[in-house]
């Protein structure tokens, strides 16, 4: 093992350019304040993104997705992580309900792009460009790209979960450095995106894990099923 996470495991690959990242059952939120086991999560996450970075991968988008090898465990590029958290917004909920004062569900003039500090021990802050810049965590150049991808992704995600019966409110992506490009790393879940039913505006992501809203996987399960219904 290389490195351990909240919610995944990061092992030596299968060679120098490669590593296995193990999707686990663990959950956490608030940094780490609250945690959970949830038995299967890890299964359902690893199906659910593997879906996502293939279908992105099919429409133009580089991810580090090179093979799921069993239900829990991806082989993946060994990219450079950028530590920067890139979040993009769609419609107003979480943190940027609570800091501006927006009630959640307010639709937004346009899509929010957003830079966080990758670091628990600071609360993942927000941060802007020129403070990216000048402590040297990413080149403007590299964070043009890093947003052009991110609204792409916006672009090609919004009618995947939009045909499957699910708005994709908000969600959250890391980036990584690999063959001198960026490309897409990390996961793309119900742990790291915002989605509401479309009829009954019920959660389906971690919300229902932060706020208690009951039965967590239920939601995961529910995106799962739909995405893969209209494959
Ligand atoms: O909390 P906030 O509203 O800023 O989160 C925006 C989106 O980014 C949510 O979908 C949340 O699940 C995701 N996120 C994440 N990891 C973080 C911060 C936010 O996956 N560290």
């Amino acid at each position: 093992m290389i490195l351990r996470g909240k919610a995944k495991a990061v092992y030596r690959g299968s060679d120098e350019d490669s590593l296995f990242i193990r999707f686990n059952d663990d959950t956490t939120a608030f940094d780490g304040e609250k945690a959970a086991v949830l038995p299967g999560k890890g299964a359902i996450n690893a199906e659910i993104s593997a879906f996502i970075y293939r279908y992105l991968a099919e429409n133009g988008i580089a991810t580090h997705l090179i093979d799921m090898v069993d239900e829990n465990t991806a082989l993946v590029r060994r990219a450079e992580i950028i530590m920067i958290e890139v979040i993009v917004r769609n419609i107003a909920a979480g943190g940027f309900s609570r800091k501006y004062g927006i009630a959640e569900g307010s639709p937004l003039k346009n899509t929010i792009i957003e830079f966080g500090l990758k670091d628990d021990a600071l609360h993942d802050p927000m941060i802007n460009e020129s403070q990216i810049t000048a402590i040297g965590l990413a080149s403007a150049d590299e964070l043009a790209e890093m947003s052009r991808q991110a609204n792409r992704i916006n672009e090609l995600l919004t009618p995947l979960f939009d045909n499957a019966g699910i708005i994709l409110v908000d969600f959250k992506l890391e980036f990584g450095r690999y063959g001198g490009g960026i490309i897409l790393c990390d996961e793309i879940s119900p742990d790291s995106c915002r989605l509401w039913d479309k009829s009954t505006m019920e959660k389906l992501d971690k919300d229902r894990f932060r706020r208690d809203l009951g039965d967590v996987l239920f939601g995961y399960r529910q995106v799962l099923n739909r995405i893969k219904g209209i494959e």
